[in-house]
């Protein structure tokens, strides 16, 4: 019987590694290496460009049948900034919690999962378990695109997936999909007496922001709905603007960053191509009017496809019947889930031990319970050799 005792000893040296996404994750990665290692278990990585990041993969037994897939990202969100009543790369016990950066968010699932490999090695499962760890998904879920190139290319695809998030240990049937976008304003500078002379890519900017804002209120009149979601559409944000260097000069630069988180359902290219043509074919032309070297251009930040299982499905059933809880829901965040199942065709879910109300926040934690909860959800799975 695997106690909450090694998961937790596990999530402490997990939280010990400063895996913030603009750093290497790959110390952490080399102590999964070696712990599957001394478990029998080999290990594919696969690095970014740079070699400072990698993604992990692992098969926990036999590799010539389908089999689960078990889910997390090993990047966490950064600290500075946040005021922290303890050490957050020191996992600290405190009143039935465990305090730490990525505790919930999600070492916390990677730590469970770590700790039932001795035991499904020794059942000699007749479904084996994979382990798909990656990096930079707190950034746009960038890192495991590399590795759905491996497993694009492998015969044997996992049958099914359990994303870990932090659910409460509910299962997660859906999430929207997101594109965000840098939009940079070229104008052209004068002194600011002369203003009608100039281009100002501030004023030019604000056009487009009002215009993504008119787009943002459509959706919300009009649809498509999914009352599922606390939103039940698709919205459209501007989140930063920067521009301009002083009030008596005429902005000859200005850019803006904008997001669109759109239901399943829902193309959101065609959301790009209007706020894109509204750019081009209407702002840019008179723009160009007065200056030719003056326009926008537009550059991809991150992009993930939503998530959508059916409720009714046999793995959301079959999950289902392993928790106390056998309610589902939707969530306002985003996954690795819907590029395994967008990708791969691999039937996905979300369900981690952990609250997401605590993650990305000062003080993250999450409950012994939640731990134990989780790791006895994994203990069922492992029993019940569902396959999807
Ligand atoms: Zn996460």
């Amino acid at each position: 019987m695997t106690t909450t005792k090694e998961a937790t000893e596990l999530l402490q040296d997990l939280v010990s590694f400063d895996t913030t996404s603009y750093k290497s994750n790959l110390e952490l990665i080399e102590y999964i290496k070696s712990y599957l290692t001394n478990c029998g278990i080999g290990s594919t990585l696969v690095h970014d460009d740079s070699g400072k990041k990698a993604n992990l993969y692992a098969t926990i037994g036999r590799d010539d049948v389908g089999g689960i897939m078990l889910s997390g990202h090993t990047d966490v969100v950064p600290v500075s900034s946040q005021r922290w009543d303890t050490d957050p790369f020191c996992l600290t016990e405190l009143g039935g919690n465990l305090y730490g950066r990525g505790s919930a968010d999600m070492k916390g699932f990677i730590a469970l999962a770590l700790s039932r490999v001795p035991k499904i090695l020794s059942l000699e499962l007749d479904t084996p378990f994979h382990l798909a760890f990656s990096y930079d998904e707190e950034v746009g879920c960038i890192g495991v695109q590399r590795l759905l190139d491996l497993l694009e290319n492998r015969a044997i695809k996992p049958r099914c997936c359990i994303v870990g998030e932090p659910t409460s240990m509910e299962v997660v049937v859906g999430h929207k999909g997101k594109c965000s976008r840098r939009v940079h304003v070229h104008g052209h500078a004068c002194h600011s007496g002369q203003a009608p002379f100039g281009v100002n890519a501030v004023d030019y900017a604000a056009e487009l922001i009002v215009f993504i804002r008119k787009l943002a209120k459509e959706k919300a009149n009009n649809g498509p709905f999914d009352y599922e979601y606390e939103v039940p559409y698709t919205s459209l944000h501007t989140g930063t603007v920067s521009g301009g260097t002083a009030l008596n000069i005429v902005p000859n630069y200005c850019e803006f960053d904008y997001e669109i988180r759109h239901l399943y359902e829902e193309d959101p290219q065609k959301l790009l191509d209007k706020i894109e043509s509204y750019a081009r074919d209407y702002l840019q032309v008179d723009m160009r009017s007065h200056y030719k070297d003056t326009g926008f251009d537009f550059k991809d930040i991150a992009t993930y496809p939503g998530l959508s299982i059916d409720p009714n499905s046999t793995f959301v059933n079959q999950v289902k019947q392993l928790l106390s809880n056998k309610t589902h829901r939707k969530v306002i965040f985003g996954t690795e889930g819907g590029l395994f199942n967008q990708r791969l065709g691999i039937p996905t879910l979300v369900c981690g031990p952990g609250s997401i109300d605590q993650a990305h926040k000062a003080n993250e934690y999450i409950s012994l319970e939640q731990l134990q909860m989780g790791g006895h959800f994994l203990d069922k799975l492992i029993e019940s050799q569902i396959e999807g």
